[in-house]
C-alpha cells in the first residue's frame, strides 16, 4: 500500500484473461485494473496528480488551474481530487462556444462544476496558446497563488507519480515481456518507461489514440532521462480515426471484448489499446510464451456519457 492523501485502493489487481485467441497463440495476458484504483479519480490520472496536488498543497497554493477539452478526464479528475482535499480548481476549457451554452455541456464538464471546479472556456485559438512562456506567465499574473498544471496533467510531477504503478506491476508480475499503455501525451508511458528498469525480454507499447501521433515519440523522449530507453515503442496506426472518434467496427469490437471478459473499457483509450493488441497478435508480433499485460487507464465516466447519449 503506497501513502496517498487521495485514500487509493493500491495496489490494484491483475485479472487473467482467458481467450481462444491466446491460446492458439500460446501467449498469456492481464488486464492490470487500475480502473478500479479510487472511485472518483480513476485511472492514470490518480497518478499523475498524486505529486502535483501534494506540492501544491506543501507549497500552500490556493488554487490549482488545469486545461482541457470537453471530455477531458484529466479535468474530472482534478475537480473530484480537489474537492476531496479542499483545494479549489480551475478549469480552462477548449471553445468559447461552450460558455453561453451550458444545455451542450458535457457530463465531465458538468460533474466537473458539481464538485467545484470553476469553468472558464477560451476560444481554440487562444487555447492553442496554452504551453506558450506568454500566456501562462500572463495566466499566473493573474493567479499569483496558483500551481498550473499543464493539459492532461502531464508534467515531470507526473512521472514521478507512476513509480508505484511501474513498482507494483513488476511486483505482481515480474517475469511480464509486454505492456501495452493508451497514449494521449504521452505522460503515463514515459512515466512506466522510466520507472521500468530496462530487460532484454520486456518492451513497454505505447498506443496511441490520436492521429499522427508520430510527433509524440520525441516528446516522450524529452520527459526522459538522458540514460538510454530502448525498450519501448509507440504504435500510431490505431488511433481508429482520430481522438475521440470510434468507428462502427470498433465500437463492435468494445462490446464484443466487454462481454468475453465482463469488463467495462472507455472509447477514446482502452479500446484502442485492446485493439492493438489483438492486431499485433493476430499479425504473430507477440512470440509465443509472452506474457502481456494490459493497463486499464479508468476514463470510464466518458463511456457511461457516451451510452446515454
Ligand atoms: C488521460 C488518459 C490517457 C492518456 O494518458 P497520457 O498520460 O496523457 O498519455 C489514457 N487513458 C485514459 C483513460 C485517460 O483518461
Amino acid at each position: 500500500m503506497i501513502q496517498t492523501p487521495l485514500n487509493a485502493q493500491l495496489p490494484t489487481r491483475l485479472q487473467a484473461l482467458a481467450h481462444p485467441l491466446f491460446e492458439a497463440k500460446g501467449i498469456q495476458a492481464w488486464l492490470k485494473r487500475e480502473d478500479e484504483n479510487h472511485p472518483l479519480i480513476q485511472g492514470n490520472k490518480l497518478y499523475k496528480l498524486q505529486f502535483n496536488l501534494q506540492t501544491a498543497l506543501a507549497q500552500n497554493k490556493t488554487s490549482i488551474i488545469s486545461f482541457g477539452g470537453a471530455h477531458s478526464n484529466h479535468l474530472a479528475a482534478l475537480a473530484a481530487a480537489g474537492k476531496l482535499l479542499g483545494i479549489p480548481t480551475q478549469g480552462i476549457v477548449r471553445g468559447q462556444e461552450l460558455a453561453q451554452r451550458p444545455e451542450t455541456w458535457s457530463q465531465t464538464l458538468i460533474k466537473a462544476q458539481q464538485q467545484g471546479m470553476t469553468l472558464q472556456f477560451i476560444s481554440r485559438e487562444a487555447y492553442r496558446q496554452k504551453h506558450s512562456q506568454a500566456f501562462l506567465a500572463d495566466l499566473q499574473a493573474r493567479h499569483p497563488h496558483a500551481a498550473i498544471i499543464p493539459e492532461g496533467g502531464t508534467n515531470q510531477l507526473a512521472i514521478a507519480g507512476l513509480q508505484p504503478l511501474a513498482q507494483a506491476i513488476d511486483a505482481q508480475r515480474p517475469d511480464w515481456t509486454h505492456l501495452f499503455c493508451p497514449v494521449g501525451t504521452g505522460g503515463t508511458l514515459a512515466g512506466l518507461i522510466s520507472h521500468t528498469q530496462p530487460h532484454p525480454n520486456k518492451t513497454i507499447l505505447g498506443v496511441c489514440a490520436i492521429k499522427q501521433g508520430d510527433y509524440l515519440q520525441n516528446e516522450i523522449q524529452s520527459y526522459l532521462t538522458p540514460k538510454p530507453h530502448n525498450h519501448w515503442q509507440l504504435l500510431t496506426q490505431f488511433h481508429g480515426g482520430g481522438f475521440g472518434k470510434i468507428s462502427p467496427q470498433l465500437m463492435a469490437f468494445q462490446a464484443q471484448i466487454e462481454a468475453e471478459f465482463a469488463i467495462e473499457l472507455d472509447p477514446v483509450y482502452t479500446v484502442k489499446m485492446m485493439a492493438a493488441f489483438f492486431a499485433l497478435l493476430e499479425q504473430d508480433r507477440i512470440p509465443r510464451g509472452s506474457k502481456v499485460l494490459l493497463l486499464h487507464t479508468g476514463g470510464l465516466q466518458g463511456r457511461k456519457q457516451q451510452k446515454r447519449n
